[in-house]
């Protein structure tokens, strides 16, 4: 898809903050994140919505959610990572994972994004830190 957003970040015309990256399948920070760790995993083949996605696809996609999560639960040592799929914004098919905390206020999906948003260097070094439990 010439246009869409994420296809251009899979092909790196886009800058992003990649945490984890296959054959199939690319996760990265949200840009404009809920919380700290704010992930999206998306499919590397264009599909508007992971409804659109072909069994196997959407399977292959869902174990590379499962280990995401477990990165950030280990990341930012919490059980609970909360997961959505929204897809108002981005016509790529794409799963939100944020580690949350039961003190953290937010609620059950979080309504405010981190406010300032990070910059580049905070988004960089919160990747790494991801990276490193993905090892
Ligand atoms: P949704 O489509 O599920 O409603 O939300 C799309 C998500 O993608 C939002 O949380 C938004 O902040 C994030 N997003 C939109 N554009 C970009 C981008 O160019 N880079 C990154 N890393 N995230 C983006
Ligand atoms: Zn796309």
């Amino acid at each position: 898809m010439e246009d869409c957003i994420f296809c251009k970040i899979i092909k790196g015309e886009i800058p992003s903050h990649k945490v984890y990256e296959d054959e199939n399948v690319l996760a990265f920070l949200d840009i404009n994140p809920f919380v700290v760790g704010h992930t999206l995993v998306i499919p590397k083949k264009h599909a508007k919505w992971v409804w659109d996605l072909e069994e196997p696809d959407y399977f292959a996609l869902m174990q590379k959610v499962k280990t995401v999560a477990e990165a950030l639960r280990k990341t930012f040592n919490t059980e609970w990572v909360g997961e959505g799929i929204i897809g108002v914004d981005v016509p790529h098919a794409h799963v939100q994972i944020m580690p949350r905390r039961a003190d953290d206020g937010l609620g059950g999906f979080p309504a405010q994004r981190l406010s300032p948003k990070p910059t580049d260097e905070e988004l960089n070094k919160v990747a790494e830190k991801i990276k490193v439990s993905l090892n």
